[in-house]
């Protein structure tokens, strides 16, 4: 029965800790009351990264492809943003959250709400399954376990906790996993590969938009071991992101380029207006050249290094011309 069913769905242009605590949830869910109207969803294309971690665990079975809430009963995990949601879902039966990001969302009755300041979804789940006593199987440990690595870049973020180290630990043994090191440098590479896709695959990869105070922006993130490959596409990705910008009607866009390895990112930016090119630059102390912003060093994270100067540049703004 379709009402009976309730979807459990990360955020759009899904990262691994989207599909992955979506179907981890699910599970938990499902088992916890002796049923299966817990469906796994997705609300995109899994990106490369997943899809190597599915293939790693011998996992086949794709979350569910929904992207209109409107009549469902959903569960949110990995966001909370409406901006980041799905079509319609002020229409939807939103019945819990569970989430590491910063809390924007309102809605007109109390529901279960988790969030917390950690690195990952997968480590708050973790945390549930203990506390259901509900034991975590192989498969879904392996999937948990990824989805740490993949949000803490291996704990070099700086979003990293000792609690995601902690669950790190715990998951590695029950998806026997003896090399995180050499797993989470697969994973990566699985990701880094851009020489197949296009410029609009690459920029559309890991992409979040942002409404601040009105001004809606877009930041993406691609994670590569080095940057040479993706300046060797500069034209082609900046041209990319323009008509990005131009057919979602969006004030800019903001893609980082993250260099895994040395512990850096480049941002590439493109606005409307070259002004808001430069306000986008000032909120790390630089001025733009050609477009970008170079070496910001030791940034990992968007949502903790990028998105609040960007946030409060625009924030600055905004009351300036009001
Ligand atoms: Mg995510
Ligand atoms: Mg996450
Ligand atoms: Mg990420």
């Amino acid at each position: 029965m379709e009402d009976e069913k309730i979807y459990v769905v990360g955020h759009r242009n899904p990262d691994t800790d989207s599909i992955c605590s979506a179907i981890a949830y699910a599970y938990l869910k499902n088992k916890e009351e002796n049923t299966e109207k817990y469906i796994p969803a997705r609300q995109g294309k899994i990106n490369s990264e997943t899809h190597f971690i599915f293939k790693y665990f011998d996992y086949t079975i794709l979350p569910h492809l929904i992207q209109d809430a409107e009549g469902k009963k959903i569960i949110l995990v990995d966001h909370n943003e409406e901006d980041q949601s799905l079509k319609n879902i002020k229409k939807a039966d939103v019945l819990e959250v569970v989430d590491h990001h910063n809390v924007n969302f309102s809605l007109g009755k109390p529901i279960f709400f988790l969030a917390e300041p950690v690195g990952c979804t997968a480590t708050i789940i973790l945390d549930l399954f203990k506390s259901k006593n509900i034991t975590v199987p192989k498969h879904i440990a392996g999937l948990m376990v990824s989805s740490i690595i993949s949000d803490t870049l291996l704990f070099k973020s700086p979003v990293t906790t000792q609690k995601d180290r902690i669950a790190v630990e715990k998951l590695l043994k029950i998806a026997g996993i003896e090399n995180v090191k050499e797993y989470a440098f697969e994973m990566f590479s699985a990701k880094a590969r851009i020489d197949k896709k296009t410029a609009e695959e690459i920029i559309n990869c890991d992409l979040k938009e942002y409404d601040f105070n009105g001004v809606k922006v877009t930041i993406g993130q691609v994670e590569l071991f080095n940057l040479d490959k993706i300046y060797g596409r500069k034209d082609e990705i900046i041209a990319s992101m323009k008509k990005h910008i131009e057919c979602r009607e969006l004030k800019s866009f903001v893609l980082m380029l993250t260099n895994i390895d040395e512990e850096y990112s480049d941002l590439f930016i493109v606005a409307k207006k070259v002004c808001t090119i430069e306000r986008i630059a000032s909120a790390f102390g630089t001025q733009p050249q050609y477009n970008t912003v170079s070496n910001l060093e030791g940034v990992l994270s968007r949502k903790k290094q990028v998105v609040p100067p960007i946030q409060e540049v625009f924030l600055k703004k905004y009351s300036v011309n009001k």
